[in-house]
């Protein structure tokens, strides 16, 4: 038997998906695939070199975990796994860079997961699912979260009664691991990195991070994944107010609350039609039109509100399936940023190009596709090194 390559395994555990990769000690992909459709019909698709698979449908969240670390292990027979990095959404006020994991660490993640219910017991499910597959490699948790933890106080705040600021109820961001990535790309796109900077995230989620010296100062998410800009479900910035009218006045639960506003609101809820960009912009339906047009105003106002924070800015990136694959998006939302200075370069704007904006534009805009996987490879060959 030849003698094995070290590599690294990225884990991606959410909800309904689980994506993994697994990386060589130069930081390429040698494997990845992902469970998806998991409650519905799970499936397995491979990468490059692997087939796809049903997983059985009544399977549990853990079961398939374990049924697919299993399958990585048939597939990595010639490599050495010498260390495992997880994506975690939320790692609090304590965790401002990503950590080794421990049980002390374990333990204070799960004392997070009432802040992100939907994302944080299904991460350290991936983490005890390496541990009971290969007990002895050390893991890392890399959070959504941390690179946010530079922002300055104010921009934390929410006005309430500081008792509960004391106890953590602040604005923590999110998609960080996203931006983290684009921070480590700005010095190859733009002219000055260190600048004010506006990252747009614009997926399924979608946030923006107004950086300077290549540091996040605001971000539009809060306490929760729930604020800011209109998501493919999710409501984006909304008065509380609202959230009385529905348990007051409509005698609504608060999971039914928590439903809709997470899972039933933002271009799904104001087109009735799809959470999907795709379908909304193929549809010639007013309350599709209706939908985009509100993604793209709340987009604008965003970059006002961050640019404001900043005092300025000099360059917007777009990234996320949306910010990455849509021209016209793109081209709204940087019309409405003329007022800034943009002036969109069409034809770059449709050629895949990474600067968008003409040469003499006072506002650069560029597209870079994120790589979060990649930067918690890049952090846990940091941690554990090989
Ligand atoms: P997630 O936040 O789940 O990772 P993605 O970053 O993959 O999601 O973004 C998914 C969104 O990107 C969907 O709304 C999808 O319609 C949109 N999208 C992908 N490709 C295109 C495209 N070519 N034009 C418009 N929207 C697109």
């Amino acid at each position: 038997m030849g003698e094995k390559n070290d590599a690294f395994l990225v884990l991606n555990a959410g909800s309904s998906s689980i994506k993994y990769a697994v990386y060589g000690v130069d930081l390429q992909v040698i494997l990845n695939g992902q469970v998806d459709r998991i409650g519905l019909d799970p499936q397995y698709h491979g990468g490059a070199s692997d087939i796809d698979v049903p997983v059985a449908d009544n399977a549990t969240h853990a079961e398939i975990l374990d049924w697919l670390l299993t399958h990585i292990a048939g597939l990595s027979d010639n490599l050495n796994i010498i260390g495992a990095g997880h994506r975690v959404v939320h790692g609090g006020q304590d965790f401002s860079a990503p950590a080794r994991v421990t049980d002390a660490v374990i333990a204070k993640l799960r004392t997070l997961a009432p802040l992100a219910p939907g994302h944080q017991p299904h991460n350290l499910a991936g983490i005890e699912a390496v541990g009971r597959r290969w007990p002895n490699i050390p893991q890392v948790a890399c959070f959504d979260t941390a690179f946010h933890r530079t922002q300055p106080r104010i921009a934390q705040l929410f006005a309430i009664p500081r008792t509960f600021s004391d106890d953590g109820v602040l604005r923590y961001g999110f998609h960080g691991l996203s931006y983290h990535y684009i921070s480590t790309q700005l010095p190859h796109h733009l002219d000055q990195p260190n600048g004010k900077v506006i990252v747009a995230h614009l997926g399924n989620g979608a946030s923006m991070c107004a950086m300077q010296n290549m540091k996040s100062v605001a971000t539009t998410m809060g306490y929760t994944a729930l604020d800011g800009l209109v998501m493919g479900r999710r409501c984006g910035e909304l008065d509380p107010g609202v959230i009385f009218h529905m348990l007051r006045d409509r005698g609504m639960s608060v999971a039914e609350i928590e439903d809709i506003l997470g899972t039933k609101s933002g271009l799904l809820g104001v087109s009735d039609i799809s959470s999907d960009m795709r379908d909304l912009l193929a549809s010639d339906n007013p309350a599709a039109a209706e939908a985009v047009d509100l993604f793209v105003y709340q987009a604008c106002k965003k970059i006002g509100a961050l640019a404001a924070s900043m005092g300025g800015v000099g360059a917007i990136v777009f990234t996320g399936g949306i910010g990455e694959n849509s021209a016209a998006i793109r081209a709204r939302i940087l019309q409405g940023c003329a007022w800034l200075g943009a002036d969109l370069d069409d034809t770059a704007n449709t050629s895949g190009a990474a600067r968008i904006t003409t040469a003499d534009s006072r506002l650069a805009a560029f597209v870079i596709p994120t790589d979060e996987e990649g930067i918690i490879a890049g952090e846990t060959q940091r941690l554990v090194g090989g």
